[in-house]
């Protein structure tokens, strides 16, 4: 499928067939569990402040429609394209299974630069996005969520565009929109909050003292921020952090609240002044107990994985860790991987409430929702880490045999139509 081809579309490829091969997979059954159902491209002309009217590429993939509707995020990023979209959306569907959510994966987006927008031009962009894939979305088909570059504001417009199109208000199309119209509370932080609570589960696994720890987080937008915000909570130390433009350290340790107050004035975390300035590849391989790379896919890859240096590697991003770097990684078992469709599996279960929320119109407290997160992750942790441990394999290799065996038990049952 030359359609689809791009790097992260051959590494989500790459993990599909070691998982296959392990799990024994019959060739006739590959194709079929591997490569996306449906994926669309849609040209999106909007028109700038200054009157010019620009084109944006936007795309959406949804990887199998076999245990409900496909559910995934929407990215805005200038690098997006269809392979890359196709292996978010593969990585949803495991992601998903694993946490035995009734969905398949999905993933989207426009290849455009938020950073560089108006929030006029966002709109615009937004509302017509919306529009070209109205047949295709819907809160029985395909439920849209925020991802990198977009956010609630995002998501209410979506809702908004759907909604006028079908004449009455329509919440549960998207999830992660605001609160006020039909958003979940707990949404916002669920992502975050669910990597800090599977850290925690992993430095007692390790037998790792949280007020002695220290951790670097790369990306500090909604996954890192809340991470290193829930990571303090439970004591640990957070020593460094970047983002796109940049990075700060301070190995006495870094005050968050200073921190996010400099990032709410200067939109980024470079050159905050109670730290020292570094790029991206030091965070990584800065010394540490937690390494939480919670921005983009491939940054720990073969040329830099020697010099990670932490002791739990927990993926807040979509696929961080190519199966390069994996492969090295295997051979060190001082250092314990949280697999990112584990890792970053709060946002998506806290999604699915939102969506089954909206469906009956009644609404649960943040307690209960943050209660029922914590026992799904506890639940999903707790079988990765003993399929791990039965069958002597990482725990990316458990936690994708467990999400591809549901798949793939599921279209089973189904069969083949016709
Ligand atoms: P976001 O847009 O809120 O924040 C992204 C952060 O990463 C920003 O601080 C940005 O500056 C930084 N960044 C971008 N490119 C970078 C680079 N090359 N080097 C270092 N930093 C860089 O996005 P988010 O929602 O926090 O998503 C981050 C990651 O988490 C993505 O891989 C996304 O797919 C994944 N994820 C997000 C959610 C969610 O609920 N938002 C759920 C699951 C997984």
């Amino acid at each position: 499928m030359h359609v689809y081809d791009h790097p992260t579309f051959h590494m989500a490829c790459q993990q599909f067939d070691l998982v296959a091969d392990r799990l024994d997979i019959p060739a006739n059954d590959r194709d079929r569990l591997k490569y996306p159902k449906r994926a669309l491209t849609v040209a999106v002309p909007v028109r700038r402040d200054d009157g010019k009217v620009e084109v944006f590429a936007g795309y959406r993939v949804q990887h199998h429609l076999t245990l409900g509707p496909t559910k995934g995020g929407m990215r805005y990023h200038p690098d997006m394209t269809l392979g890359e979209v196709a292996a978010l959306a593969m990585w949803m569907s495991w992601k998903c299974a694993l946490m035995n959510l009734p969905y398949g994966g999905a993933k989207g987006g426009v290849a455009c630069d938020p950073g560089h927008m108006s929030a006029g031009e966002l709109e615009r962009l937004t509302r017509r996005f919306t529009q070209e894939l109205i047949p295709f979305i819907g809160p029985q088909v395909d439920i849209p969520a925020p991802d990198l570059g977009t956010n609630e504001q995002v998501m209410a417009w979506m809702m908004d565009t759907y909604s006028v199109h079908a004449g009455h208000a329509t919440p549960a199309v998207v999830t992660g929109k605001p609160v006020a119209i039909g958003g979940s509370l707990g949404r916002r932080e669920a992502t975050g909050r669910g990597v800090g609570y599977l850290i925690s589960r992993a430095m007692d696994t390790i037998g790792l003292n949280a007020s002695q720890a220290t951790a670097a987080v790369q990306g500090f937008g909604n996954v890192g921020s809340v991470t290193a915000f829930s990571l303090a909570r439970y004591g640990v130390k957070i020593i460094a952090v970047s983002d796109a433009l940049g990075g700060t350290f301070n190995a006495g340790g870094l005050d968050l609240v200073k921190l996010q107050e400099h990032v709410t004035r200067t939109r980024t975390v470079a050159n905050f002044p109670e730290g020292e300035s570094i790029i991206n590849e030091q965070l990584l391989t800065t010394p540490c107990d937690i390494l939480v790379p919670a921005a983009m896919e491939r940054q720990i890859t073969a040329a830099n994985v020697h010099r990670i240096q932490c002791r739990i590697l927990a993926e807040g991003a979509n696929g961080p860790t190519t199966p390069e770097a994996d492969l090295v990684l295997d051979q060190r078992p001082d250092v314990f991987i949280i697999p990112d469709i584990l890792c970053n599996a709060g946002g998506v279960v806290v999604s699915y409430f939102e969506w089954v929320q909206d469906l009956q119109s009644f609404f649960w407290t943040e307690t209960e929702i943050t209660d029922k997160l914590f026992r799904l992750l506890e639940s999903a942790f707790n079988q990765t880490l003993t399929l791990s441990r039965k069958q002597k394999i990482s725990m990316r290799m458990a936690a994708l045999s467990l999400g591809v065996n549901r798949v793939r038990e599921a279209k089973k049952l189904r069969g083949l139509f016709p």
